[in-house]
């Protein structure tokens, strides 16, 4: 019905409410997460997988809503003078992605970042009175389960416009740098063209997701091919029980035995009590 003619808005465009911003509006500092020293990621607790909302590995999709569906982060900062949030890590690492990327000769611009539970309220509303709901729930993510609102969200596009928030940036030169060095960076592309069945969404190569440099270095390694996979495999890292301590034995009849009249005999062995006080065998 309104799939002919339809930009590939899907759930993070919001071109059509704001216009695109450069991100290079100020220099930034070199890439220093190029350098970022190898190490193997600090193995996350369950609560940081499935509880915590503040976590770099927190899941957000339609199975997953936020709780409470308003949640906001504490810590957003500006994008390089975008007019764009992120939290402060991710702000910081998406600075010297884009610096990293205009050294490369790829211009590449922030299009869209931080989404208030307010904001989504008003894009998704504006959606379903354009499409209605069905389609709506399609092409956008409904209030309270947009990956934007944690504030590790980012969607990237070219300056020439060419091809954004459309499935055709992957093949562009800028996309492809994306998706080559992402990763370096901390990024993830959170709706790789393969994840469909697991993500719950179309290929997005514009969206990424910030997971942290380890994690995204780890996943890019593993065969998981959606965050929801490597997070399963976290997870389930997560869950495996210690060892079980070994539970001491419970004395034999022969060992009790031979303890109650051991003590038995202290009873009568002096000096062991203060005699004054008589015996009391029944302590
Ligand atoms: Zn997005």
């Amino acid at each position: 019905m309104f799939r002919a003619g339809i930009p590939a808005l899907l759930l993070c465009a919001s071109l059509a409410f704001a216009a695109p911003l450069a991100a290079q509006a100020t220099p930034v500092a070199p890439a220093t997460a190029k350098v970022h020293a190898e190490k193997a990621p600090k193995p996350p607790t369950k609560d940081e997988l499935t509880e915590d909302q503040a976590s770099f590995l927190a899941l957000v999709s339609r199975e997953h809503p936020l709780d409470p569906a308003n949640y906001k982060p504490k810590d957003l900062r500006d994008v390089a003078n975008s007019g764009h949030e992120l939290r402060k890590d991710a702000s910081a690492a998406l600075e010297s992605l884009l610096s990293a990327a205009r050294k490369d000769s790829k211009s590449l611009v922030l299009l869209s970042a931080y989404r208030s539970y307010e904001r989504q309220v008003s894009l998704f509303n504006g959606y379903k009175a354009r499409y209605g709901t069905d389609y709506a729930t399609r092409i956008s993510a409904a209030p309270g389960t947009s990956e934007h609102q944690l504030g590790l969200a980012a969607d990237i596009g070219l300056s020439t416009g060419q091809c954004n928030l459309k499935e055709c940036f992957g093949d562009t030169a800028g996309g492809m740098w994306l998706a080559s060095n992402a990763a370096d960076f901390g990024f993830i592309i959170r709706y790789p063209s393969d994840g469909e069945k697991i993500t719950g969404y179309k290929y997005e190569p514009w969206h990424l997701r910030y997971i942290g440099t380890d994690h995204a270095k780890a996943m890019a390694k593993s065969k998981a091919g959606t965050f929801e996979a490597y997070q399963a495999t976290l997870l389930k890292a997560a869950k495996t029980p210690k060892a079980p301590k070994a539970k001491p034995k419970p004395p034999t009849d022969a060992q009790v035995k031979e303890q109650r009249e051991s003590l038995l005999v202290l009873r009568f062995l002096p000096p062991y009590r203060d005699w004054s006080t008589g015996y009391d065998f029944g302590r």
